[in-house]
């Protein structure tokens, strides 16, 4: 029930990224780690140029350099030599090693080599811990590759044992200023915290005198490995599927589990802040409560530009989930809510951010490309556009503004500083989109519109 019929042969321009770029970014956010791809150099090109342009920071992304020879014979040979070239000049904590499209083609049994490879290396003691995840490209999005290196790395690294204070908090592929605001946030409420990934500082950094050729930061892997004795674990995906690091935590250590949606908007926050108040005994800290009111008082006063606009919505599935409620919230009518993804849960997860809120429900579909958003788009005459870099041409034929979030970004500076989550990154969202809608109406005024 979700792709739109009639069904195109060709895709134009697909509302999704590739499965391991997602891995090797979860990759990125662990201390001392080294993503490395099982594939050809061009997909590790593709990614690094797509990650480059979004967070303007540099990323090595390995990888066993595959030819045309390895499709006949195997990359088993390959990756080895692989894996000792990137261990002789990183030494790196970690490899956290994906497939790529070819290397699943091909069959390559990677847990084997490896296996071969550890035997190999049984008296080096610079080898270091390698974690494989499973992601062709042509089953899934870059989200669900990212979800599925995340789980990887618990599930080979977490270790069982007396509980601690810890909670682990699995926030997904948000921001690196996300981020930074969701580890202030539980510093607020007194709260020890494992968050894993950890991108707010691998992609993030300061400027530096010298080029380090692992940055710093990152979740620490003894954090990863005490993850087995944590309090309770956050995770945040209304779409998830049912496996997922949380879950094998709740499986295999009985760490309960809270699944909650990406705190965008004040509803969804308002559930994350409820559930940090009941981990801690703390009541909402003060600042926080105050941004929530200077958010309403916000959204008060700037009402009246953005009430009935229509928007269409696209991109990651969790996003447009967390957008769409959002825009529910401030009166913005979603007309249109597009993913690429196909987890089937995205119908259900937007019915139920709406259920509680006055609005019809729009049109929501999943395994879309940008042909198909923009036929959808020119019928539902939307004022604006959410979404990534992606949706600009689309914009620019429907002459309507396109809000830049989530990821990539790459037509615009400062995509890793883009504040998505909490009261503020709401309050953000919001200025964003009423002064857009103030411009347009400015630009489109033929006698000025200037005092208001
Ligand atoms: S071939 Fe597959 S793995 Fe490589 S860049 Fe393309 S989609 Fe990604």
């Amino acid at each position: 029930m979700s792709k739109i019929a009639p069904k195109y042969i060709a895709t134009t321009n697909a509302c999704k990224l590739c499965k391991p770029l997602g891995a090797a970014l979860a990759f990125r956010g662990i201390e001392g780690a080294v993503p490395f791809l099982h594939g050809s150099q061009g997909c590790a090109t593709y990614m690094r140029r797509y990650i480059i342009s979004h967070f303007n920071e540099p990323i090595d992304i390995a990888s066993s350099a595959l030819g045309e020879k390895n499709a006949i014979y195997g990359g088993g040979a390959n990756l080895k030599q692989g894996l000792n070239n990137v261990i002789a000049k990183y030494n790196p904590a970690l490899v956290g090693i994906a497939t790529t499209c070819l290397t699943e083609t091909i069959g390559d049994d990677v847990g084997m080599i490896l296996h071969e490879y550890h035997r190999e290396q049984e008296n080096n003691t610079k080898s270091p811990l390698m974690v494989q995840v499973s992601t062709p490209s042509y089953s899934g999005t870059h989200m669900e590759g990212f979800h599925a290196a995340v789980q990887s790395v618990v599930q080979q690294l977490a270790r069982g044992g007396p509980t601690d204070q810890r909670i682990n908090l699995l926030p997904g592929f948000v921001s690196p200023a996300d981020l930074r605001y969701l580890k202030q946030l539980l510093v607020d409420f007194g709260i020890s915290a494992t968050v894993l990934p950890d991108l707010s500082e691998t992609l993030d950094g300061p400027a530096l005198r010298d080029y380090p050729l692992i940055p710093r930061g990152g979740t620490p892997i003894e954090d990863i490995r005490k993850m087995g004795r944590g309090q309770a674990t956050i995770e945040f995906g209304h779409t998830l599927p049912e496996k997922t690091a949380a879950a094998f935590l709740d499986k295999t250590f009985q760490i309960s589990c809270k699944r909650l949606g990406l705190p965008i908007g004040i509803r969804e926050t308002d559930v994350f802040l409820n559930t940090l108040t009941e981990i801690s005994g703390r009541p909402i800290p003060s600042e926080h409560d105050a941004a929530r009111g200077r958010l309403v008082d916000a959204m008060v006063d700037g009402h009246k530009y953005v009430f009935g606009k229509r928007a269409v919505v696209y991109g990651e599935e969790d996003l447009v989930v967390g957008l769409t409620s959002f825009l529910a919230e401030i009166g913005v009518v979603p007309v249109l809510c597009a993913s690429g993804g196909k987890s089937g849960r995205l119908r259900r997860a937007v019915e139920k951010v709406l259920a509680k809120m006055n609005v019809p429900l729009p049109e929501i579909h999943e395994d879309l490309d940008f042909f198909e958003i923009e036929e959808q788009a020119r019928e539902l005459a939307p004022d604006l556009l959410l979404g990534h870099s992606k949706g600009y041409g689309l914009a620019k034929r429907l002459e309507i503004p396109l809000i830049r979030v989530g990821f990539p970004i790459h037509d615009r500076v400062g995509g890793q500083r883009i504040l998505h989550l909490g009261y503020q990154g709401a309050q953000n969202l919001f200025d964003r989109i009423a002064n857009t809608m103030i411009q347009v109406k400015q630009d489109s005024s033929s006698v000025g519109y200037s005092y208001m």
